[in-house]
């Protein structure tokens, strides 16, 4: 399945300007703290995996040592590392979260020139009511900017992506907030603001409200849920406690998808399994997990129908995650897969019309990509 078509459709840019030996270390991490003093991020299943499959990309051998590697790439420079890296993806469509730390990173129309590929946005909705807080909205104004500002987004973006995990978890009230609700929550925010607060959305009422703005527009709408940075706790993140929010929800029949989800990818599968409206995705996961990652993939499709799981790589930073996250991907659904058929189990023409649903079919068919 070396030449299977892939939508990644949760990914970000990668970092501008030349990196140096600390920074693409750090670029392995999800910590946002450096390594103990003596160890390296190398020493990771990530890093192995980057050693394996990554070194022959830049010349060298694979597993060739870190310290190697790292002077390679900086002997290339980055903008060649990721010319090879993006290029050798062979990724068939990008879909591009802009809104984590959009300063640092490339826009996707750099982002496209240096692929080689072509991209579509998906639109941060904490980000859309930051910028708002800022632009003089008044509290009375906050619901209805909010809403049209995301319906307005919706006609070029394909999604919308929430960090609700971030900014107190998924343990969300199902229910749409009232306007009056919205109104005095806004009120709250913009007086913090006033008196030096960042612009930074964490009040639950005015999360819940953007994502029902989303909601509203039946776009697919992503949730981070699972491993994430220190800032993300991890008990909250379960996507299992989202359950009464995806009762809720079940009725506009707006796709949710499930980004991430690992090590609650089981739970994860279980609600791809009863609502008809959610999807999910172990990327990130695959890329961090190496000589596993075929297990973890194994794990995610006892449960969740073939229909409901998507390809991504939630690739940040370094390009060498966006192209670990396609090759391995490629890799692990064949290695699944052709397990199955050779227990007779699964026909191989069945296993190479999952590996397609995954791929690409099933983000072509929930994002709609045919029309775009
Ligand atoms: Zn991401």
């Amino acid at each position: 399945m070396t030449g299977l078509a892939l939508v990644d459709h949760h990914v970000h840019g990668i970092l501008t300007g030349e990196l140096d030996a600390a920074a693409i270390e750090y670029g392995l991490m999800e910590s946002t703290a450096p390594p103990p003093p003596g160890t390296t991020a190398f020493d990771t299943q990530l890093g192995f995996a980057v050693r394996r499959w990554c070194a022959p990309v830049l010349d060298l051998e694979p597993l060739a040592p870190a310290d190697d590697y790292v002077r390679r790439r900086l002997e290339l420079g980055s903008t060649e590392a990721a010319r090879r890296f993006l290029t050798a993806a062979a990724v068939d469509l990008w879909l591009i979260d802009t809104g984590y730390q959009t300063d640092a990173v490339t826009t996707p129309a750099e982002f496209v020139t240096l692929s080689g590929t072509r991209s579509l946005e998906v639109i941060r909705l904490e980000s859309v009511a930051a910028r708002l807080v800022q632009s003089g909205v008044t509290a009375a104004e906050y619901a209805g900017a909010v809403a049209s500002a995301v319906h307005d987004a919706a006609a070029s973006a394909v999604g919308f992506k929430t960090v609700a995990a971030y900014r107190g978890g998924l343990a969300l009230d199902p229910a749409r907030p009232a306007p009056a609700e919205v109104a005095n929550a806004a009120d709250r925010w913009l007086r913090e603001i006033d008196a030096g607060a960042p612009a930074r959305l964490k009040d639950q009422i005015l999360i819940r409200h953007g994502i029902w703005a989303a909601l509203d527009t039946g776009l697919p709408l992503q949730f981070h849920t699972g491993f994430g940075d220190t800032d993300s706790r991890l008990a909250r993140s379960d996507p299992a406690l989202l359950h009464d929010f995806l009762l809720a929800s079940q009725p506009t029949g707006t796709p949710v998808m499930l980004l991430h989800c690992y090590p609650y990818h089981r739970q994860a599968a279980a609600l791809a399994n009863l609502f008809p409206h959610v999807y999910m995705d172990v990327g990130e996961a695959l890329n961090h997990v190496g000589a596993r990652s075929a297990a973890v993939l194994a794990e995610a499709l006892e449960l969740t129908p073939f229909h409901k799981m998507l390809y991504s790589s939630d690739a940040f930073g370094l390009p060498e995650l966006h192209y670990l996250g396609a090759v391995g991907f490629r890799r692990d659904i064949a290695t699944v897969t052709s397990a199955f058929v050779t227990d007779r189990l699964w026909s191989a023409a069945d296993a190479s019309r999952v590996a397609d649903m995954i791929g690409s079919v099933n983000a072509q068919r929930v994002y709609k990509l045919g029309a775009s």
